[in-house]
């Protein structure tokens, strides 16, 4: 017998149509290129509906940075249940090229940010026909892309009396590759089901807490997981929203978070690490923020203490990845450290266990590691054109690459990328774990660890180490402060210093990056 409840899909176009009809004077803030516009709810609404009116195919993309021109087309696309590719302007030009063309997208809206990356694209986008330019008629520039439109003359052209299609909510709705450290990328087709259950969820109590008195500062790109759903959760949740545009700017993002009286941020602990530094040198403080969202890397434990210690600022840290549409679980962590730490518990709508290599589980004592799977409803099942990949069991659960331990309890301990682990003597070293520790040193701004091949231990720890500028840190100093939080056996064979570390496009650590020096000789172990 089925329930005799309305069924009414779960369709992007009903967020945002939320969001103006009860919060339509709620701000956005957008700074785009040279230029800050102040809007809000009901007239990016509208906005959106007049676009929506004009669109056409099944896939459109975007090559463009956090604006409120950005955040409508988010909307626009999908609300006419067309997918929205939200390529990444900083992966590496070729496989931007690659994404566009493999997405098979005929309209390309871009900034004026974007526009000389799109020019110099342009032989690589035979599927491109037309490209939008997201910028005012009176900055519309000279360009040498064919079938050039200005994007505020679509929406003057537009319906104002559009109205929003109603579809099968398993529609897709959003395309987002990985960023592809080795192979081609591959694409995450997001359904308005799962995109829209996702934000609910990850958005509310046990997550990121939001509500109409909040302001949240959008760092993390459009392009990555949807922005870490912050398009979303802006009108689901009637939150002020504020678009940096390009800038991730330590100084310009403090300025907007006191302000526009932030209340809290999403961010890679990089941005945090910056912020906080920002803060000590200058002797600043933090206005309204009292929490900061991190996930993408784990965040070093000393970060979070002195957020909260100083700031009264906490952390909520998530675990998720592009292939479960942003976060999946998080640390609902109120002011306990303890907690932060770790990743957290499964938001509703999503499940986690580890298993051994031959499939068996792995006991959830919070000590035995094993191999992360994580199934639910916002979790991939496939890769978009890519039916050849098998990252699924044959139950139906979503093999991370990640190695963890969970607590009896749920609570994921997130250990390493597997293939960042250090085997040494049958036994593994986290190399997430030993950099937090490195990063305890006051000395230390920035750490890695590097498996290096060994004779008899198979693998052992190779540190390299950002020093704080004439801080006077040496190997000793690191050996001795690292012996009083690690076990003997973790300690690094050798350590090395340098002025920088490479960073993927999602401010990542590149470890792969690294290895290639390490190859290369440019670090010697
Ligand atoms: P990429 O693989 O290109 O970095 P993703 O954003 O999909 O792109 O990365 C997901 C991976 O990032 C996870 O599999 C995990 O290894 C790592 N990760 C994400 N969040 C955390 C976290 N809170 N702590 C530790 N690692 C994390």
């Amino acid at each position: 017998m089925l329930g005799l409840n309305q069924d009414f899909p779960l369709l992007l176009s009903t967020v945002l149509e939320h969001g103006a009809a009860n919060y339509g004077a709620t701000e956005i803030i957008s700074h785009g290129h040279a230029e800050t516009i102040r809007t809000d709810y009901a007239s990016v609404a509208s906005r959106a509906r007049r676009l929506g009116s004009l669109l056409k195919g099944e896939m459109v993309g975007s090559l463009a940075w956090n604006t409120h021109r950005h955040l409508e087309l988010f909307y626009a696309v999908t609300g006419i249940g067309s997918v929205l590719h939200t390529a990444n302007p900083r992966l590496p030009p070729a496989q931007i090229a690659y994404t566009i063309d493999f997405a098979g997208c005929r309209t390309l809206f871009i900034d004026l940010d974007t526009l000389a990356l799109a020019e110099s694209l342009r032989p690589q986008l035979p599927s491109v026909e037309d490209f939008v330019i997201m910028a005012p008629r009176s900055a519309m520039p000279a360009t040498t892309l064919p079938g050039v439109v200005c994007y505020e003359d679509l929406i003057d052209a537009g319906d104002p009396d559009f109205v929003w299609p109603i579809f099968e909510e398993r529609t897709a709705a959003l395309l987002c590759f990985t960023s592809g450290t080795t192979g081609a990328p591959k694409g995450a087709l997001y359904s308005h089901r799962g995109t829209v259950l996702n934000a609910m969820s990850t958005g509310g109590g046990n997550g990121w807490g939001l509500c109409a008195d909040d302001a949240i500062l959008a760092v993390p790109g459009f392009f990555h997981c949807n922005g870490w759903a912050v398009p979303f959760f802006g009108p689901m949740f009637g939150a002020k929203l504020v678009l940096p545009g390009r800038s991730a700017d330590t100084a310009f993002l403090h300025r907007l978070i006191v302000e526009e009286g932030i209340t809290v941020g999403p961010g890679v602990p990089t941005i945090w690490l910056g912020l906080l530094e920002h803060c000590r040198s200058h002797g600043l403080r933090l206005g309204r923020l009292n929490r900061i969202f991190s996930g993408g890397t784990a965040p070093p434990a000393a970060m979070m203490e002195a957020y909260l210690r100083d700031y009264g600022v906490r952390t909520i840290h998530g675990w998720g990845m592009t292939e479960t549409t942003s976060g999946s679980t998080m640390s609902f962590a109120r002011d306990d450290l303890a907690v932060m730490r770790t990743q957290g518990k499964p938001l509703y709508g999503n499940q986690i266990r580890i298993v051994h290599e031959s499939g068996a589980p792995v006991a959830r004592d919070g000590k035995s590691p094993g191999l992360l799977q994580v199934r639910g409803h916002w979790v991939a099942g496939a890769y978009f054109r890519r039916p050849e990949v098998e990252f699924q069991t044959e139950d139906g659960w979503m093999e991370t690459g990640d190695i963890a331990a969970i607590d009896p309890d749920n609570t994921l301990h997130l250990l390493d990328r597997a293939k960042d682990m250090v085997k040494s003597g049958g036994e593994w070293i986290s190399s997430q774990a030993l950099e937090d520790a490195a990063l305890r040193h006051p000395g230390v701004l920035e750490a890695a660890v590097l498996a290096i091949p060994h004779p008899k231990w198979q693998e052992r720890p190779f540190l390299v180490v950002v020093p704080r500028p004439g801080g006077g840190l040496t190997e000793d100093d690191l050996r001795a402060h690292l012996s009083g939080i690690v076990p003997k056996w973790w300690l690094p064979d050798s350590v090395c210093f340098v002025d920088d570390l490479p960073h993927g496009p999602t401010g990542k650590l590149a470890k792969n990056v690294l290895r290639e020096w390490l190859k290369e000789g440019r670090l010697s172990p």
